[in-house]
């Protein structure tokens, strides 16, 4: 049943047994009679509880071992990006932390409080505060600017946070992460949902660590965009002995109209930069946090430089910085202006922004249908699966293959099925 509301973009489950019911085809496929009655819609949360997440991941990696069937699936580029999903929970539900922790006022409390807070303004006082939950700064928070997800939470949805971006709007959201790979990217082998705030770059590593085990192939070459081209992931993928085809935006001083490390000169053999007073800026600091060495200026050498206003307008010695994995990046920044470089750019915009595409047009990602990080993700692998299902049959049925179509679908289905109840039922009896 659920197969059938995420293959068909179903996104209710009332929706989907009422459809069940009426749909012939549908009936057909589950093996329900005219006359017998189908199952309830709360069929469907009862087996999601009982059954656990590793059941649903489980399907979703039978689903990419029938893309490796299909011929779609071998080592090559693994192509990793995130997409946003719209939480089902407004942002008017978002309250005070400390207000949701809080156990329920009595009346005198309540009373009192309500008194404390809206105090009549004096005629000095400017406009009195806005009432209620605001995304604006609250009134004792220590911050000089307002930190939403810190401080405030969702009653619908806790788990969802907010998302403020010009192509999203203002939303409560989670982010789904995904690795694409095989014949033009046509196979999800990976898929992790988190909070809508969790920076792409950290997910990184287990995106890809995902996508070994489930896949069960190597990582020959990475390909992501620029948000993933910070110094540790360019430190990981080289540990990891991964080329990475991943742009940076991160390095350099280009917005604030200073000189930038392009004026300098990097002296490897001496440790050092020289700039363009002659100077040699020598390693002043290793910050462990920020994984950058510091270089500095010599003391006072760039108070009466002739260069004082383009390198270092305050007259505080020049320092600049360089990441652990700058030689990394480079390298990294050579392999994209290349031929195969601008090619693997260009098959990442397509591969992935197509698969976000199809999720969210035809399969239902555009908004969660549940809440909480884990049924997301649970919605999130149901998802990916019904596309690999799709592509996997398109690519039989149009290989030349003899099957017809349905009669293909329903057999392939029926051996995924049968190792998802199987996995389901040691799933249970374990519990
Ligand atoms: S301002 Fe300092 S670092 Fe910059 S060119 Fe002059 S001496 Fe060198």
């Amino acid at each position: 049943m659920l197969l059938i509301g995420y293959l068909y973009g179903i996104t209710s489950e009332r929706r989907l047994a009422r459809e069940l019911s009426l749909n012939l085809g549908y009936r057909w496929f589950l093996g329900y009679d005219f006359d017998q009655p189908t199952p309830d819609h709360s069929v469907l949360s009862k087996a999601r509880a009982r059954f656990g997440p590793e059941v649903f991941e489980t399907f979703f990696r039978r689903s990419i071992d029938l893309c490796r069937e299909a011929g779609l699936l071998e080592e090559g580029p693994v192509y990793v990006d995130s997409t946003l999903i719209q939480a089902s929970a407004a942002v008017d539900s978002m309250v005070r932390k400390e207000d949701r922790a809080q156990p329920p006022l009595s009346i005198e409390e309540y009373v009192q409080r309500l008194y404390t807070e809206n105090e009549p303004a004096t005629e000095d006082e400017g406009p009195p505060p806005r009432p209620g939950p605001s995304l604006r700064r609250h009134r004792g928070s220590p911050s000089r600017y307002p930190r939403p997800n810190q401080e405030l939470q969702s009653t619908t949805d806790p788990e969802a946070t907010l998302v403020n971006r010009p192509e999203f709007g203002r939303h409560l959201a989670y982010k789904a992460h995904v690795a694409v790979a095989g014949r033009r990217g046509q196979v999800i082998t990976a898929a992790v949902a988190t909070t809508g705030a969790t920076a792409d770059e950290h997910l990184l590593a287990e995106v890809l660590w995902q996508h070994r085990r489930l896949s069960r192939l190597g990582v020959p070459e990475v390909v992501a965009d620029a948000k993933y081209g910070t110094g540790p992931n360019y430190l990981y993928l080289d540990q990891a002995g991964i080329p990475a085809f991943i742009p940076t935006t991160r390095f350099g001083n280009q917005h604030t109209g200073v000189w930038g490390r392009e004026h300098f000169t990097w002296l490897p053999e001496e440790d050092a930069y020289l700039c363009a007073a002659g100077q040699k800026l020598r390693r002043y600091a290793n910050l462990q946090r920020t994984q950058r060495v510091q270089y500095r200026a010599p003391k006072g050498a760039c108070v009466a430089c002739p260069f004082r206003s383009q390198c270092a307008p305050s007259g505080i010695e020049r320092a600049l910085h360089r990441s652990w994995a700058l030689d990394l990046v480079e390298a990294a920044q050579d392999r994209i202006a290349g031929p195969k470089g601008k090619r693997r750019m260009t098959e990442r915009k397509t591969y992935i922004e197509g698969t976000f595409g199809l999720a969210k047009e035809l399969h239902g990602l555009r908004r969660t249908r549940f809440r909480g990080r884990r049924r997301v993700q649970i919605q999130l692998w149901l998802t990916v699966a019904a596309m690999n299902i799709k592509r996997a049959v398109r690519r039989m049925t149009v290989g030349g293959r003899p099957a017809a179509p349905a009669l293909l679908l329903s057999r392939l289905l029926t051996a995924l099925v049968k190792g998802l109840v199987s996995s389901a039922s040691t799933s249970v009896s374990k519990a």
